[in-house]
């Protein structure tokens, strides 16, 4: 068993996260838990992720699990809750994510998503799985939202983690002032590191924010000597057109060429309902998935720019028998509170 030494009183530092996920085998080497960070800079069109949003806890509703008993309604001190034709509906504008409600309802209808906890407690509860971790050459890796966005909390899990021997991978966006991901690059044993577009401008239109921190954090890390993983997402319509299929291969093939590998994440669509229950607009709503062909043109392209792509994620069903079903991990979710 893993130790963790806090020290007196404990480490203070807190923090935001929205799910642990266990026996997780794609966040990096071996089998690992993945802890996901409420909060993000970024808006990325497809982002799966969309709890991961906000850095606030955030109240959702469950339609197929409510039984319409109205309890909710009576308990809420905001009065932001109210029942129409469609269901219960939460007034964002009211509620304050404090989980009254959850707590009445009888059906686990109502669930605050996100917890503040301390570095203590998450390090703990990460290191639980150290035997599975040891025995399949895993740990556990960071993750969001984004981490960066909440890097005292990071810095402080991550030290005590690899204080106790675990592996500690950190999966970022690279949007960081560069002190801060220069520290947090230093505080892990493996970084992932997502390149989406290469054209600002494009960048911009499709995450909200330029790339020039991003690309410059890239080549910091890869003049750090940490190991690291650069992942590609292939979004239809936003970043598996040939010419930035080139330009994202050839900008690893020259400035990052020490990647130990190149994952080429295909786009899936699951995340859907995870919107519709936070109240916000899926942009890519009726996108279909990739096609196996579409897919094998992206990594034809990647090739000829110098790479060596891993591909993965979810392809449209074909002719050809494509197609990946998702992984099947245990999911911890968290429901809101305090831990201290
Ligand atoms: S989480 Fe709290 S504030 Fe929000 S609707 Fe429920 S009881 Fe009201
Ligand atoms: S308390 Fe739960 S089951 Fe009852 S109406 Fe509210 S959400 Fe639905």
């Amino acid at each position: 068993m893993a130790t963790i030494v806090t020290g007196e009183g404990g480490n203070a530092v807190k923090g935001v996260i929205f799910n642990i996920q266990t026996f997780s085998t794609e966040d990096g080497p071996g089998l690992r838990t993945t802890a996901f960070f409420k909060g993000c800079p970024l808006r990325c069109a497809w982002c799966h992720n969309p709890e991961g949003l906000s850095p606030k806890p955030q109240l959702i509703w469950h339609a197929a699990r409510c039984i319409g008993c109205g309890e909710c309604l009576l308990s809420c001190p905001n009065s932001a809750l109210t029942r129409r034709p469609e269901g219960v509906v939460i007034d964002r504008r009211k509620c304050r994510a404090c989980g009254t409600c959850a707590g009445v309802c009888p059906a686990a209808a109502l669930e605050v998503v996100g917890r503040v906890i301390s570095a203590d407690w998450l390090a703990a509860e990460l290191a639980r799985d150290v035997e599975f971790y040891r025995s399949s050459g895993g740990g556990v890796t960071f993750s969001g939202g984004e981490c960066l966005a909440q890097p005292e909390f990071y810095l402080a899990t991550a030290g005590l983690l690899r204080a106790a021997g675990i592996h500690v991978a950190l999966d970022t966006s690279g949007f960081a002032p560069s002190p801060v991901f220069d520290r947090a690059v230093e505080a892990c044993d493996l970084v992932l590191f997502d390149l989406k577009l290469i054209d600002p401008d494009r960048h911009r239109r499709a995450t909200g924010v330029d790339n020039r921190l991003i690309l410059e954090n890239a080549r910091r890390l890869a003049a750090s000597g940490r190991p690291f993983w650069v992942r590609f997402p292939v979004i239809p319509g936003y970043t598996d057109d040939d010419e930035n299929v080139r330009a994202v291969s050839e900008f690893i093939s020259r400035e990052m060429p020490g990647a130990e590998r190149v994952d080429f994440l295909a786009y899936n669509n699951l995340c859907e309902s995870d919107y519709q229950r936070l109240d916000m607009p899926y942009p890519l709503a009726g996108r279909g998935l990739l096609s196996r062909a579409d897919m094998d043109r992206v990594l034809a392209v990647a090739r000829e720019a110098g790479l060596d792509p891993v591909p993965g994620g979810a392809l449209a069903v074909d002719a050809s028998g494509g197609g990946r079903p998702p992984s099947a991990a245990d999911d911890r979710k968290l429901n809101g509170g305090t831990l201290q």
